[in-house]
């Protein structure tokens, strides 16, 4: 059932097994899982079932270092979340990421990629992105020692009168939200408080408010906050649930993809771009080809996870693009030898988890008076030393000896350069096995709490290079089973004697 929170009366109480807090596509992915395994689900999304610009208003924050968007609105406050938005290019991320690499600091996670596997495979299926396949069949065009070719996906358009974008999970699962049993979708709830038992070791309720005043209690017997990788350790924060100190600090090691120009590559001929194309079919799916640094690589050379893509240089860059001034002044340096091809080199990077850059609270208050968010987003010299280092290898390797002149612009400091984001919000909530270095455990619960779970992409403890909505909903969907499994051996949590409240059937 989708139900709006403003025809409840006041003081209501909700119950159910699990409560989700977050309708976009992790915590829908994530309420389906749970409601196939028979547990009663409490949904609950701050905002409405379309854009609302009050809604909107509850993500404003404020940034400092790098700039990495308007906290305002690079996330949807709406059913569907931020998937009415994105881009649907896929991957997951690769094995390797998920290991420990001594030459990263906080590197490894604590599940291994054989057990991420078919969930991620589950995931892959539910963003309808044909087959399993992220290598291209192909030989490669120029083959290299440092660098493979790779192949990222994209969720397609969804056919037919829902015309819903690249499978907006709200869209797609409509009949079901509304109708299935032991599913509770509630729209225009923000939750902005997560109390906690006298022993400080659960919580035993979410508070939401609605914009017309109605005060909402929720109660579960296991919370799962997927609200994004900013507004997680923003409620966390709020309800006074801070982590332990450094990387274990709720809202430390905040990790983006930075990307941008790495250089013009100038051809005396056309290159066959057709493995380098975005657009390219595979069984149906649009797929787009990179080269991406070896992990054997990335090891010898002590670096992180970085691809470059090829693009013809009439495909970019368009009037707005954010990279227009470096695009512009990379052409107005580089000379035109007549009848020669002009292509940019772009980079995709991970970046190092480190505590500096991260999201805090500032000192503003929205509508419902929770602390705003404030971001900082700040690189390592690891981070610019990867993309430097690998633009070299790309310039004396796929591009040396070719006949072609490949013009580098990645300059000393990345912080000086228009370093792109990509709106993935990652690591905030980071797991691991060892509270001394994680906010969450293996199972994406707060350690030292009972029954708070954190679900989407800011439980990634390291970044990859690969966008990150397709590794989330394999989370989430893993974390749907672990509840499942775990959930009838939890009792719902007392809450202290307090005044009688009136429950809502
Ligand atoms: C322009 C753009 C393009 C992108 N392209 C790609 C791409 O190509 N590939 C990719 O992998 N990723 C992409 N992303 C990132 C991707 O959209 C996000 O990683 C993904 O949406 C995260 O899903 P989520 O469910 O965790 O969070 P969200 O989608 O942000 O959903 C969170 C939900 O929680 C709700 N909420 C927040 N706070 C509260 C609260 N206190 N109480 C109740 N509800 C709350 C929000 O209203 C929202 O509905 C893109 C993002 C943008 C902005």
């Amino acid at each position: 059932m989708i139900l709006h929170a403003d025809l409840l009366d006041d003081a209501s109480l909700l119950e159910a097994d699990v409560c989700v807090i977050g309708g976009g596509p992790v915590g829908l992915m994530l309420a389906l899982r749970l409601i196939e395994a028979g547990q009663r689900v409490l949904l609950v999304e701050s905002g409405e079932d379309w854009d609302d610009a009050r809604c909107q208003d509850l993500n404003v924050g404020s940034s400092e270092g790098l700039w990495a968007g308007n906290l305002r609105d690079i996330r949807l406050r709406r059913l569907g979340g931020t998937m009415h938005a994105w881009g649907g290019n896929s991957r997951p991320l690769d094995p390797e990421d998920l290991v420990v690499r001594p030459w990263m600091a906080r590197s490894g996670w604590p599940i291994g990629w054989e057990e991420l596997l078919p969930h991620l495979r589950a995931a892959h299926d539910a963003l309808d992105l044909g087959p399993w396949c992220y290598a291209p069949a192909e030989p490669a065009l120029w083959p290299d020692p440092d660098f493979e070719e790779i192949l990222f996906r994209l969720s397609p358009d969804l056919p037919g009168p829902t015309a819903a974008y690249r499978g907006e999970f709200a869209a797609l699962h409509r009949v079901t939200l509304d109708r299935a049993t032991g599913l509770t979708v509630l729209l225009g709830a923000t939750v902005r408080h997560l109390p906690r038992s006298p022993n400080g070791l659960a919580v035993v309720a979410a508070e939401a408010m609605t914009f017309r005043g109605k005060a909402l209690r929720l109660r579960a017997r296991g919370y799962v906050l997927a609200c994004g990788g900013i507004e997680a350790p923003r409620l966390l924060l709020a309800s006074g649930i801070t982590g332990g100190t450094g990387d274990a600090a709720v809202g430390a090691c905040f990790m983006e993809h930075p990307h941008g120009l790495a250089g013009l590559l100038l051809a005396p001929r056309q290159i066959p771009l057709r493995p380098f194309s975005p657009g390219l079919l595979d069984a149906g799916v649009a797929v787009q080809h990179r080269w991406r640094l070896r992990p054997e690589v990335q090891a010898r050379e002590a670096l992180l996870n970085l691809s470059f893509q090829l693009v013809a240089a009439e495909m970019l860059p368009s009037e707005d693009d954010k990279y227009a001034a470096a695009f512009a002044a990379l052409e107005a340096t580089v000379p035109d030898p007549a009848g020669w091809r002009r292509y940019y080199v772009t980079f995709l990077s991970e970046q190092e988890p480190r505590p500096e850059s991260c999201v805090t609270l500032g000192p503003g208050t929205d509508f419902f008076g929770m602390p705003q968010a404030r971001l900082v987003w700040r690189l390592s010299a690891r981070d610019g030393c990867t993309v430097q280092r690998a633009t070299r290898l790309l310039a004396r390797g796929i591009f040396g000896g070719s006949g072609f002149r490949f013009h580098d612009r990645v300059p000393d400091s990345l912080e000086a350069w228009p370093i792109g984001w990509g709106a993935h919000h990652m690591g905030t909530t980071r797991m691991g096995e060892d509270p001394a270095h994680a906010v969450l455990d293996r199972d994406a619960r707060v350690h030292g709490l009972e029954n708070l779970f954190v679900a989407g992409s800011s439980v990634f403890p390291t970044a990859g290079m690969a966008n990150p909505m397709l590794t989330a909903l394999a989370l989430a969907l893993r974390l749907g089973d672990h509840l499942a499994d775990r959930l009838p051996g939890m009792a719902m949590v007392p809450e202290p004697a307090g005044p009688s409240r009136r429950a809502w059937a």
